[in-house]
């Protein structure tokens, strides 16, 4: 157990993700409840090292549960790489008396967090929000289930024009080192192929399965790919497909940022809320430098390092359930 809280600052840090609204309201009204003061740091990091700090009360977050971004605003802080920058980070919070944090961002923040953790005896808590889903020790993260709804409502409607055309369609979604936003759309929309960064793309297998279902005479053909995928992003699919299969009509969508923004989904609601009551709930039990998951439907509690240096896992079993499918 460390000394006792009494002022929490928070703050969105890194990549936005729908949701951290949900999340920034959930920790505030939380802290609020149990008597302690609360400070939101607008920019992340970048409002640390610039004292841009305001109290929060409950009306600062009213109405914001619905609503895509983050009202507190999100950057990214070079100074915060370097001692000197997080030295004067901390000289701000101890000047206000601020005395632990919520850190809602992605594995970069929580590398910051972990840094300043271990140089100042602020404690941190982490929650994850990101869109793609690529940290260890939770089944969900702030903003991940609504980028994947987004996508699979973009996706059916890509899917109208490419069947009306009998087309194949290559659809790039976000996931710079994490396929779970390719795998859950693809999955969901019946996608053909999907590629991932977790697997070695075999171009070979994609273009005989393309070869062997134009031997059906099945035209249309949806290929899901993370922007990351080892063999490269949609376009660089397209032109290897064009020069294998010079009758097909073959097309690109790259879906881009539309997946960030946008309401959040209600599970993102509930996820965040769940995780931003469980950052306080840490911080008074002297429970620090956490990272706050969910795993199997319990609150999952691992330190803030591990969060960063594990990554999820794929199971085989998806991939597995994609090539049935697919047929
Ligand atoms: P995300 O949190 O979405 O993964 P970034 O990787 O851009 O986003 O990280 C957000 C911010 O966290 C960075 O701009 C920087 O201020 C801080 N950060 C990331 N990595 C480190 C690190 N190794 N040391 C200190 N701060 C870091």
């Amino acid at each position: 157990m460390g000394k006792k809280v009494s002022k929490i600052g928070v703050l969105t840090s890194g990549g936005d993700s729908p949701g951290m609204n949900a999340a920034i309201r959930a920790v505030v009204r939380t802290g609020l409840y149990y008597g302690l003061e609360m400070y939101g740091i607008m920019r992340g990091y970048q409002g640390m090292i610039e004292d841009d700090i305001c109290k929060m009360e409950s009306r600062s977050v009213a109405n914001i549960i619905q609503r895509g971004g983050t009202i507190l605003k999100t950057a990214r802080c070079k100074e915060f790489f370097e001692y000197e920058g997080r030295k004067k980070a901390y000289d701000n919070l101890i000047l206000r008396g601020i005395d632990g944090l919520v850190i809602i961002g992605g594995d970069g923040s929580f590398r910051g967090a972990v840094k300043f953790s271990e140089e100042f005896d602020i404690p941190c808590i982490g929650l994850a929000g990101t869109i793609d889903k690529d940290i260890s020790g939770t089944d969900f993260t702030i903003g991940f289930d609504t980028a994947v709804n987004t996508a699979v409502e973009a996706i059916d409607k890509v899917r109208d024009t490419m069947d009306a055309h009998d087309r194949i369609f290559i659809i790039e979604v976000m996931g710079r080192d994490a396929g779970y936003i390719a795998l859950h759309s693809g999955i969901a929309t019946g996608a053909e192929n999907i590629l991932i960064p977790e697997r070695k793309t075999n171009m070979d297998d994609v273009i005989a399965s393309l070869l062997e279902k134009e031997r059906r005479k099945k035209l249309v053909n949806l290929i899901v790919v993370a922007e990351g995928d080892d063999f490269g992003g949609a376009n660089k699919v397209q032109s290897v497909l064009k020069e294998k299969l010079p009758n097909a009509e073959i097309r690109v969508c790259i879906l881009g940022h539309i997946q960030r923004g946008g309401a959040p989904s209600s599970l993102d609601r509930l996820t965040a809320s769940r995780m931003g009551y469980h950052a306080i709930e840490c911080l008074l039990q002297g429970r620090y430098n956490v990272f706050v998951g969910i795993m199997n439907n319990k609150m999952h509690y691992m330190p803030l390092g591990d969060a960063v240096k594990n990554k999820g896992k794929i199971s085989d079993e998806w991939l597995r359930i994609v090539k049935i499918l697919a047929s």
